[in-house]
């Protein structure tokens, strides 16, 4: 495993293995590596010859300082862990002024309105701070197959539409939400759970999938009612929000269709933990 902190250093290693054939699929990643992670790994080594692995976390993408600070980092563990599943992998871990040099300008993404809802609205800026760090990313790796988690489905919906724009070499992968036995979808945040609401959380889960069961016959507006009832009913989790939008454009509706999904935010104490799961 190579493991590198300079753009420079990744570009000329990338260009290097290029040059003698290879395809190379990049994961982005903010460390805290869990097995959600792993799994867009073993699908980028499924469908490319290098795997290049990014751990940075993005302080543009936090839009409360609390956050960010409390985002665990722990680059040991996960530079041990990857030589265990990716020991030919090239790691990408820079320092946050690496990424964004003192008195740069960020430039203004056009989002095409996807970040106007859900986590777009809840968390203003976000999106414009992941689309800024992807657009860097993608402008090192170069050509490549970058994959993506479903888990953060809108992150994924609006990283096709900037790539699209700006970098149409690379193929955007989705790759399914990973889960723990007990449902609660893989998450580097979960470490930052409580044993009380780490064992409350899997009803997060059990709730949307009732949701799914139900909501073809008993309707969009009754079956969210239900679910919040049902997370919220020990004291414990508050629903931030819980909609349905079309997997396409994320627009929300009230009345069921085809090819929607549910969509989450839910409080567990402190900790902010989102789901979807497709409805069709
Ligand atoms: P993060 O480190 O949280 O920024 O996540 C890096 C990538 O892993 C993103 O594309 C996430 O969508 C993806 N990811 C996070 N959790 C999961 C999961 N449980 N299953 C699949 N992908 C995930």
């Amino acid at each position: 495993m190579i493991v590198v902190s300079k753009k420079t250093e990744v570009h000329s290693l990338l260009e290097n293995k290029r040059q003698s054939g290879s395809k190379i699929g990049f994961v982005p990643t903010m460390g805290a590596l869990h097995d959600g992670h792993l799994s867009l790994m073993r699908e980028a080594l499924r469908v490319s010859d290098v795997l290049l692995v990014s751990i940075f976390v993005n302080p543009t993408q936090f839009n409360s300082s609390s956050d960010l600070e409390n985002y665990p980092r722990q680059l040991e563990n996960d530079l041990a862990l990857l030589e265990t599943v990716a020991p030919n992998a090239v790691v990408f871990a820079p320092e946050v002024t690496e990424m964004y040099p003192p008195n740069e300008t960020l430039r203004s993404y056009d989002l095409g309105g996807l970040d106007d809802v859900m986590e777009g609205a809840k968390r203003p800026g976000h999106f414009q701070g992941v689309a800024a760090i992807v657009d860097k990313l993608f402008q090192i790796s170069g050509p490549c197959k970058a994959f993506f988690g479903e888990k953060d489905f809108q992150q994924l919906a609006i990283i096709r539409h900037v790539a699209a724009q700006y970098h149409p070499h690379v193929d955007i992968y989705g790759v399914p939400t990973r889960r723990e036995s007990d449902g609660l979808a893989m998450s580097s945040r979960n470490m930052l759970l409580s044993p009380a609401l780490r064992a409350e959380a899997p009803i997060i889960y059990q709730s949307m999938l009732k949701f799914a069961r139900q909501v073809r016959h008993d309707g969009i507006e009754a079956c969210l009612k239900e679910f919040v009832a049902m997370v919220e009913k020990s004291g414990h989790l508050k629903v931030e929000y819980a909609e349905v939008a079309r997997s396409k454009d994320l627009k929300s509706v009230t009345d069921f269709e085809e090819n929607t999904r549910f969509f989450t935010a839910v409080f567990a104490g402190d900790v902010r933990l989102i789901d979807n799961v497709s409805l069709s």
